[in-house]
């Protein structure tokens, strides 16, 4: 039998991790990428830092050329080529070569498809200015830092306070560009964060300049120039600037894969097994295209995110590869944990909000408690706030939010294995957590909050406090 053709679609991070993989596990399989895009394998987490200026050039953050990527992977990376069509019948791909404009027709016995995602853009006039810049790809953020260099840009309202608007909100304010974020949808970083663990991220991001406004971007007033000059809000506001940033958010890139017959799941990302299978044959998905399982609620989700991202695409690659040996590779879930650091200040989080389990159906309760980040005698101490959340009945640990600086959101990780074990509040409590004057105190607020809700879990529910608000 002929080596197996194994083609990836999507060339970022998903797709790359997969195509790597394949070639790993399959040394005789042809393994060729597409990417509609003029480069590959590149750190779109580090996009924010490139604008800033902490980065130097836009090379920097790229970890692969398709040349060294054939070499040292074996893998034939095809740049500016977009794939236009899937026949999952004849397994075919009809490709198109962008800078020729020709199209050619491409067989595959193996697909992956790790298209990821694309920015959401609101539909309002003027969004297609100059000074408009979606933040999602890397040329987009060197189309955004070339402006910043070369155009006074004194002040920019970036649209979207998740956790990239608020990282370009510190990217501009280090550039000295004045910033005023809109968020209509309960203040920043309100996926992640419960409202008075959000006040004090919120506390440090004015303490910086930064304007956080409670609305939405209704349209932009465009000038003669084409260039937009200032942003109109749902209140009748008129806010002047140089520059507009989008940041809220992204949805799945399913376009092509919806086309030729997948299905998609109840997030509206792609629906896939946890081997990453399609339902079509011989197709799998990885990256920010596929939903995955929250391993706390059993809830498909959609979370766009590198470590998601790379652990899909190992397995989606293996799988791929598999020529019918062994056990296919499992995908083992996800529990919702991420991280952003901005002025200084430090949020981590991992699991469900109380809001989220209410949702979800469970029981919970919580706490929050605010301690040092090292011995209260070391110099550099500073307040770390953790709340916790765990299931009434069970004690099973549901979720954690951190926020403080000096090492804060590192201590999401501790929650991390827990919360895929299953464990309980009391499983936290046993743990020997690290104690050292400058690195951390002698109980750790992770402790401190656990032995907090371990008691409000077993006490008795009081009248009017059922869901320990
Ligand atoms: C500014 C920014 C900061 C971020 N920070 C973090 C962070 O701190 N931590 C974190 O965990 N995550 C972060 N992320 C998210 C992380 O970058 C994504 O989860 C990751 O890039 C997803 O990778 P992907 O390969 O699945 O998808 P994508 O990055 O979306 O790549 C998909 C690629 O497929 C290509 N493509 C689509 N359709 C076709 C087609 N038909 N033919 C050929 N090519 C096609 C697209 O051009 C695109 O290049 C950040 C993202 C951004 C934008």
């Amino acid at each position: 039998m002929p080596p197996p053709h194994i083609i990836v679609v999507g060339g970022v991070a998903a797709g790359p991790a997969a195509a790597a993989e394949a070639a790993r596990a399959d040394p005789e399989a042809r393994v060729t990428l597409y990417e509609q895009g003029p480069t590959i394998s590149y750190g779109a987490c580090e996009i924010p830092y490139y604008v800033a200026g902490a980065l130097e050039s836009a090379e920097s953050l790229v970890a692969f050329t398709p040349e060294r990527f054939r070499k040292e992977r074996g893998v034939s990376a095809c740049i500016e080529h977009r794939v236009e069509e899937i026949d999952p019948e004849r397994n075919h791909l009809f490709v198109r070569n962008l800078r020729s404009d020709e199209s050619h027709r491409v067989r595959y016995d193996k697909l992956v498809i790790a298209t990821g995602a694309k920015p959401r853009v609101p539909r309002i006039a003027g969004v297609d200015a100059e000074n408009v810049f979606p933040i999602r790809r890397l040329d987009e953020a060197e189309a955004l830092r070339n402006y910043l260099d070369r155009h006074p840009v004194r002040h920019a309202v970036v649209i979207g306070g998740g956790y990239i608007g608020v990282e370009m909100a510190e990217a501009l304010v280090e550039r000295g560009v004045r910033a005023t974020i809109l968020e209509p949808q309960g203040g920043l970083l309100n996926r992640y964060l419960s409202p008075s663990m959000r006040r004090r991220f919120e506390e440090v991001v004015l303490a910086r300049g930064v304007i956080i406004r409670d609305e939405s971007a209704e349209g932009l007033d465009v000038g003669t120039d084409g260039r937009v000059r200032a942003v109109h809000t749902d209140r009748g506001e008129k806010i002047g600037c140089q520059a507009v940033l989008i940041c809220i958010g992204v949805v799945p890139d399913t376009a092509l894969p919806l086309a030729a017959g997948a299905r998609l799941g109840s997030s509206g990302a792609l629906a896939v097994d946890d081997s990453m299978r399609t339902n079509l044959p011989a197709i799998w998905a990885c990256g920010d295209v596929v939903e995955v399982r929250r391993v706390i609620d059993d809830r498909m989700v959609h979370l766009p995110l590198s470590p998601v991202a790379f652990r899909t695409a190992r397995v989606a690659g293996r799988n791929a590869a598999r020529r019918g040996r062994g056990r296919p590779q499992r995908f083992g879930g996800v529990c919702d944990a991420s991280a952003v650091r901005v002025f200084g200040c430090e949020v981590g989080v991992a699991g469900l909000r109380e809001v989220d389990a209410f949702d979800a159906g469970i029981d919970c309760t919580s706490v929050e408690i605010t301690h040092t980040s090292r011995s209260s005698r070391y110099p550099g101490s500073s307040p770390i706030t953790v709340r916790l959340v765990g299931e009434r009945g069970s004690g099973r640990l549901l979720g954690v939010e951190i926020v403080g600086s000096d090492g804060a959101a590192l201590r999401t990780n501790v929650l991390v294995p827990l919360l895929h074990a299953g464990a309980r509040v009391k499983d936290l409590l046993e743990l020997d957590l690290v104690y050292n004057p400058p690195i951390a105190p002698p109980r750790d607020p992770l402790l401190i909050a656990a032995s907090a809700l371990a008691k409000k879990i077993d006490a008795p529910i009081s009248r009017g406090g059922a869901r320990g608000r």
